[in-house]
Order: structure tokens, then sequence, then C-alpha cells
């Protein structure tokens, strides 16, 4: 109800005169044009300014009764310390339950300077880029569990930032749910599920280099949501399927694979900069990009890479060409994203916008 009292202080405000720049929930593709850019605008566009407030108060008002609601799952936390200052407005936002595997995000919204912002899930840290949207500063972190590695269970979210210059402090319960992944059986050459002992120091070596890669965490966030889909395949194997190669049970696909006859140009699915790009034993030819704040991601079995380490590349950009190389039944994309170095369902962030993964 706070924010209602606020909204229709703003209206008021609106009528009066100049005002400084609405509070509006923050959803990145809205394009509403500022009221201070408005403010000296013939009438007819002030109506119009005016309509939009009242639709934007209509959807905050929405938003918070969602917020409110245990059955959307959504968690917020919104504090102003003076209601006829609208700029003193700060939103914590973040999913409630999560399913094991699934990746989240957390936004901070803030009307006053939003500094120092540090985001703790599950023993790993990372400081979100805090970027201006509509004169509201805005933070948002990419989180998730990781289906292999992550317990199910309650665990805490914890963020800490300056707002204003002042240390803000918050412990958050977030309930990470069991899902059970279909089950998926498959014939490979028995190299490729146990592999030849000589081998061995190879993979070790692979290991260790995606490990390093996967560490990565640059301070500039270069992603958006949805990440752009690697090619137009159809899905040949989703996250999480529990694998059972040659009938010994394995561990679960960590990534997407979608059909890619050999040579199909593979699309960076983000702006980034190409942090590994090697001929693996198992994932055989394969490229690592960081899209920053410890988001990466990777294309598994090309049969040619068209990046090296170190180059910077562009949201569609081709990263390599579609093959069969490593541990491949035939011709395709494997796709993984790994957040904070746990590989989440990639499906999940090629279709999906950041307020539904705040839900
Ligand atoms: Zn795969």
């Amino acid at each position: 109800m706070r924010f209602i009292a606020m909204l229709m202080l703003a209206g008021m405000m609106l009528m009066a005169g100049p005002v400084a720049a609405p509070w509006l929930p923050v959803g990145e593709a809205a394009a509403a044009a500022s009221v201070e850019e408005q403010a000296g605008a013939p009438a007819e566009v002030q109506t119009e300014v005016q309509a939009t407030i009242q639709e934007e108060m209509q959807a905050a008002v929405q938003a918070e009764s969602q917020a409110d609601s245990q059955a959307e799952g959504v968690a917020a936390d919104a504090l102003a310390t003076a209601a006829t200052d609208l700029d003193e407005v700060f939103v914590l936002a973040h999913p409630a339950e999560v399913d094991l595997g699934q990746p989240f995000v957390v936004r901070l919204t803030s009307g006053r300077a939003l500094k120092d912002v540090r985001v703790t899930w599950m023993d790993k840290t990372v400081r979100p880029w805090v970027g201006e949207w509509n004169g509201k500063h805005v933070s948002l972190a990419l989180l998730g569990t990781d289906v292999l590695y992550s317990k199910p269970g309650v665990h805490h979210l914890q963020v800490r930032a300056l707002v204003n210059g002042v240390e803000r402090n918050f412990d958050h319960p977030v309930a990470v749910k069991k899902r059970q992944y279909p089950e998926q059986h498959l014939t490979l050459e028995q190299k490729m599920v146990t592999a030849p002992p000589k081998e061995s120091e190879r993979i070790a070596r692979d290991r260790k280099a995606v490990r390093a890669a996967l560490q990565t965490m640059s301070p500039e966030r270069q992603w958006n949501l949805p990440l752009l889909r690697p090619t137009t395949g159809k899905v040949t194997s989703l996250y999480g399927y529990r694998r059972v190669l040659n009938g010994q049970p394995k561990n679960p696909h960590r990534g997407l694979d979608l059909r890619a006859a050999t040579g199909t140009p593979i699309k960076a699915c983000e702006n980034g900069v190409v942090i590994l790009a090697d001929d693996h034993y198992y994932a055989g030819n394969s490229v690592y990009i960081d899209h920053g704040n410890g988001v990466v991601s990777m294309y598994f079995h090309l049969s040619e890479r068209k990046v090296t380490v170190g180059q910077t590349v562009k949201r569609g950009d081709v990263v390599g060409l579609a093959g069969a190389t490593g541990r491949a039944t035939g011709p395709h994309l494997h796709f993984g994203v790994a957040v904070q170095g746990r590989m989440v369902d990639p499906q999940t962030l090629v279709s999906s916008n950041v307020d539904q993964l705040l839900q």
C-alpha cells in the first residue's frame, strides 16, 4: 500500500507542474518517456503522460500485490524513508523459491545512488554492475544452482549495498526445490563412456582449464535476457536429463543439445569476451564466452572454432561451426551456461526475460 500512496502523489505533482522522474517498476522492455523531458510539453502531451502514469500506477499496484502474494513466489523488500521524497524508494526483488538447476535474478532498484552492491548466494559473491534506467539505479545479478552439485533446501541470499552512502544488509531465505528430471538412455562408443587411461592426463588438463574459465568474474554486466539461442535446430536433449550411457548411470546432462548439421554457424548468445577456445576430450572443439558478473556461456562439439581467446564478440557473432567432435552421438550443439561456476538450465535463459526470472 505504501507504493500506491506514493504513486498517487506522483500523479498530483504532475498536474501541478514539473516533477522529478516518476517512480516506476523497472522493466527493461518498457520505453516510457521521462516526465522531466515532458514537463514543458503542450497540454495534449501532458494528458498522454498522465495516461501513461496512470497505467504505470496500475502496473505498479499490480506488481506490488504480486510481490505480496505467496502464490507468485516473489519476495520483495521496499523501503521509503519519507513518502514525500519519491527518490528514496528502494526495492530488492528475487524469487522466494526456485527449482534445482534453474537460474534466477536478483534485482535492486533505487532512486538514490546505489554503490558497492554485493550479492552472496551459496558461498559465492558477485558484485553486480549498477546501471541507470529511467532515472533509477538498477543492479541485476543472475544466480542459480547446479543440478549435479547443489543441494535442495532453504539457502540464504545475502545482499549488501550502499544506498545513498548508507550501508544496507539483507538476508532472505530462498527455497531450492528438488526437481525430477527425466532419464535418458544413450549408446556411445565405449571409449567415450569410460576414457582409456592414456587420456586421463589430457582430461585432467581440460578440467583444470574449464574450472579456471568458470571462475571468471568480470565487473561489467554484458548479458540481457532472454539470451540469443545459438542455433535454430530442435532440442535433442534438455538440461537435467539423468544420463545412462551404455547402461551405466552417469552425471546429469548440464546443457542444452540443439540439432545442427555439421557446418551450421553457431552464434554467441550475448556480447562478451572469449576466455577459452580449445579441443577437449569430451567437449571436442569448444568455445567459452564471459558475459560479465560471473555469467559464462559455452559451445561444444564444434567442427571448427571461429574465435580465439581474448576476442570480443557481439551477440549473434559466429563463434564456430557445428560438428560432432568429442563425446557426441552425431552433429549437434551442446550449449551450456554457468553462473558463478554453476551450470544452470540454458533453455530457461533463452526463453525468459528478467521479470520472469524474478518470479
Ligand atoms: Zn549436451
